[in-house]
């Protein structure tokens, strides 16, 4: 399919071809559904609002319920205020939601509906019941990416719910970012082992991978509660994790209610978790217990085993920012090449911070957020690589390039079962390893003549 992409690169500035992004409503989306009993609502036409479900439902293979004002030419011309009344209308009377996340689309931030004067007015007319909330984020997908509609629906949460109550409590807060639901287990339970009471938001667990129990349940068990929400203004600290998911979310809480924040990278990979883990170990005063210390261990003698054919090897990758600078320190600690790093969701702040991370490492790499995959295909070959790390999309660039390729980070769409494994901590290290290592020695078997064909490697 992309056989015809020439090698030949021409800068383009006003054309993405193959975008490494979505839209802001589809991490909005998801960042409510970290609510226990939320139900996301998306202000504009149905057709946003089937795409970023249908979207989310591909990848956790889950069905993803939101609501939407569907506007039709009539709101294009008036305002989307009378649909999003009778949206909240319905909403409460059939589906009856504690929260409803509503969020715009590139349509409704057009029009310019002010949400928030909208939502006073139903609440004021008794369209919201009492002791129901109704919070909203302004996401105009032709700014940022998914990974910014996240931040702004995470940092959303702290503006309607944290509250300044004086006191402190030894708990934390952590804005996971954005991450599997067993990625959000995970960084919960290594908070927990370390003896640490944390308040993680959101938090899909327990609703995107929720077991199956022969009964249809619109509101999961999982998600973070409006009233641990309440109390992050009384955390003693917030850890964000990912400067592009979770800053704002950690920064706002500081500025609204004095907890201090910490950002950190993702914890990808054996260095971003051991910053991960020191940190707790600073908010705990413990040091970390045997099972930790025994997971850490196993990721390093996996690498010891694994390091003779990783050594050297090049790789292209692409993604969510958080998630390719973690992924690009991992490669390197392992002792590969990342010479193409691409993200689409604009920053600066990754092509600095991927660049200090290869520095005195790696001589040359091809490196740029807001980018795209065609731009990588091209880069990939004019200097192939020995292995391509993405989401479901690289696989077209795979093929073509006949490359191993590594499924990581969002969307997975062709696959199942990834959102059941973490990709974080030292337990999702140990996965990661063998899933590249998987990938590059299937390719040697497969390339193999008969008399080097090996039954042990
Ligand atoms: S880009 Fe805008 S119009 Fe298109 S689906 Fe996303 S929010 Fe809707």
């Amino acid at each position: 399919m992309l056989d015809m992409t020439p090698k030949e690169i021409f800068e383009r500035k006003a054309l993405r071809i193959n975008p490494a992004k979505t839209c802001q409503p589809i991490g909005a989306m998801y960042a409510a559904l970290g609510i226990h009993g939320c139900l996301p609502h998306s202000h504009g036409s149905q057709g946003c609002c089937a795409y970023h479900r249908s979207h989310l439902t591909r990848h956790y293979k889950e069905p993803v319920m939101a609501s939407t004002s569907s506007f039709t030419e009539g709101a294009s011309v008036f305002g989307g205020g009378a649909n999003l009344r009778q949206a909240l209308k319905t909403i409460f009377q059939v589906y009856d939601p504690e929260i409803v996340a509503v969020h715009t689309t590139c349509l409704s931030e057009t029009i310019g509906d002010d949400i928030p004067s909208l939502v006073k007015k139903a609440r004021e007319d008794g369209i919201v019941p009492d002791g129901k909330y109704v919070i909203h984020a302004n996401t105009p997908s032709y700014v940022g990416s998914h990974v910014t509609g996240f931040s702004n629906m995470t940092t959303a949460m702290v503006k309607y719910f944290s509250e300044k109550n004086g006191g402190r409590t030894s708990a934390i807060n952590i804005v996971p970012g954005y991450v599997e639901p067993s990625d959000m287990a995970e960084i919960k339970r290594l908070a927990t082992e370390m003896g640490l009471e944390a308040i993680l938001f959101p938090d899909t667990s327990g609703v995107l991978d929720a077991p199956q129990t022969a009964r249809f349940s619109m509101y999961p068990k999982g998600g973070v509660k409006v009233d641990a929400l309440k109390k992050t203004g009384s955390s003693r600290a917030t850890l964000s994790l990912g400067k592009f998911a979770s800053e704002a979310a950690g920064a706002l809480l500081e500025q609204m209610c004095d907890v201090p924040y910490q950002c950190l990278d993702l914890p990808i990979g054996i260095s971003s978790t051991d910053r991960f883990i020191e940190a707790l170990i600073e908010f705990s005063g413990q040091t970390p217990p045997a099972t930790i210390t025994d997971e850490r261990g196993r990721v390093v003698d996996v690498m010891t085993d694994m390091l003779q054919y990783f050594h050297g090897k090049k790789v292209a990758l692409f993604g969510d920012p958080d998630h390719v600078i973690s992924m690009t320190e991992f490669l390197v600690d392992l002792g590969m090449k990342p010479i193409h790093v691409v993200t689409g969701t604009p920053g600066k702040y990754f092509e600095h911070r991927i660049k200090k991370i290869l520095d005195g490492k790696v001589k040359h790499a091809n490196v740029r957020a807001f980018s795209d995959l065609f731009m990588l295909h091209q880069w990939i070959k004019n200097e192939p690589v020995d292995l391509l790390i993405g989401n479901t999309y690289g696989k077209y660039i795979a093929r073509a390039e006949d490359i191993p390729f590594v499924r990581f980070g969002f969307p997975i769409l062709d696959r199942i079962g990834h959102s059941y494994f973490p990709t974080t901590g030292y337990r999702g290290a140990l996965r990661l390893l063998e899933k590249m290592l998987d990938a590059i020695l299937d390719r040697l078997d497969r390339d193999a003549p008969e008399s080097s064909f090996e039954l042990v490697m």
